[in-house]
């Protein structure tokens, strides 16, 4: 019997996801016995053309990473759609935007401008930039097209599940590949998998009490107690608005939560529900301290959207 077929690809990403796949460790191997493994470009050598060949439908299951910012990343999400009977969204990238997202604070012009124009190691007093398509006495080459901003994948086709985290860790990917070997049904199209139905705080071991805070902290700002919760001590944590489903990995060891397991269940705009839970703990009604205890947060946006901007209701810089 022929085994299910498999694809991963990357798109506008680090390239994290696709490690975190081999950090199941030997369960790579249950992998490659139980699905055939027809497209991967990161550990093999495959060509457009060979997924175009492909008939519709043909690939049982595609882990997609990256979120969408070129021409090229869109024109495969779309080719991998029409090749694939489950497309997931696989990775904070795929499904929020994440860091490459934050990008969208600027636009296009002024990203090019900063990247070919003006960083100290860049030598281009002609002021050039990439150009799709370039004439050479040999024909013309092409290059994908940088789009105005990042979309998340499901901003570009119909995506049929989430797994989130930057990246997703490695005991999640392999409960949502092993549910799928033993041929478990899967829970509705749209369903997040590989992650839990609350929020980082509920996986959290610190104590809780009420907050009340007159600063926050950057985690090298100070050195935290280690059993309260690292909220409770002013240090910006995002766990109250993002999704379970790492195990509370970093702040087990003193490190707050930056919400990589993108947005909690019922508040689908991380930023604005950890905006929404720092108002809630400052601790004056004076406005100028208020305004004070504000301006302690670095970097907000970097802060509250560091992994969701690309796929808030915001999406990008309004300005
Ligand atoms: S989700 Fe994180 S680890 Fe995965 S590709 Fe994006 S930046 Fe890298
Ligand atoms: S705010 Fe952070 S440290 Fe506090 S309970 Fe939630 S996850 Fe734990
Ligand atoms: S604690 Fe937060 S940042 Fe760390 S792995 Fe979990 S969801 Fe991601």
């Amino acid at each position: 019997m022929s085994k299910p077929k498999l694809a991963l690809y990357w798109a506008a990403s680090c390239g994290g996801c696709e490690i975190a796949v081999l950090d199941i460790e030997e369960k790579i191997l249950e992998v490659d016995a139980n699905f055939e493994i027809v497209f991967w470009p990161c550990v093999m050598d495959p060509k457009y053309k060979d997924v175009q060949a492909m008939p519709d439908k043909s690939i049982d299951l595609c882990l997609f990473n990256g979120g969408i910012r070129t021409s090229e990343n869109k024109k495969m999400a779309e080719l991998l759609r029409e090749k694939s009977q489950v497309l997931v969204a696989f990775g904070s990238c795929a499904h929020e935007g994440c860091i490459p997202g934050l990008a969208n604070l600027y636009s296009k012009d002024s990203l090019f401008k900063r990247v070919y124009k003006e960083t100290p190691t860049t030598e281009n007093s002609d002021g050039v930039y990439p150009q799709p398509v370039t004439k050479v006495p040999e024909g013309e080459l092409e290059i994908p097209e940088f789009q105005e901003k990042l979309v998340p994948l499901s901003a570009v086709v119909p995506v049929d599940y989430t797994i989130p985290g930057c990246p997703p860790q490695p005991h999640q990917i392999w409960a949502v590949l092993e549910h799928i070997i033993q041929g478990k049904a899967l829970p509705p199209q749209g369903s997040v998998l590989g992650a839990g139905l609350k929020t980082c705080c509920d996986e959290c071991p610190r104590t809780r009490e009420e907050k009340k805070i007159k600063r926050f902290y950057r985690p090298h700002e100070i050195i935290p107690n280690e059993t309260q919760c690292l909220l409770d001590q002013g240090i910006v944590c995002c766990g109250p608005a993002t999704r379970s489903g790492c195990g509370g990995l970093c702040v087990k060891v003193g490190i707050p939560c930056r919400g990589c397991y993108g947005a909690a269940p019922e508040s689908p705009d991380q930023g604005a529900k950890m905006m929404a839970a720092l108002s809630s703990v400052i601790d004056s009604q004076d406005p100028d301290e208020i305004e004070q205890i504000v301006n302690s947060v670095a970097d907000p946006v970097g802060t509250f959207y560091r992994f969701s901007l690309a796929g808030s209701m915001l999406g990008r810089n309004r300005k």
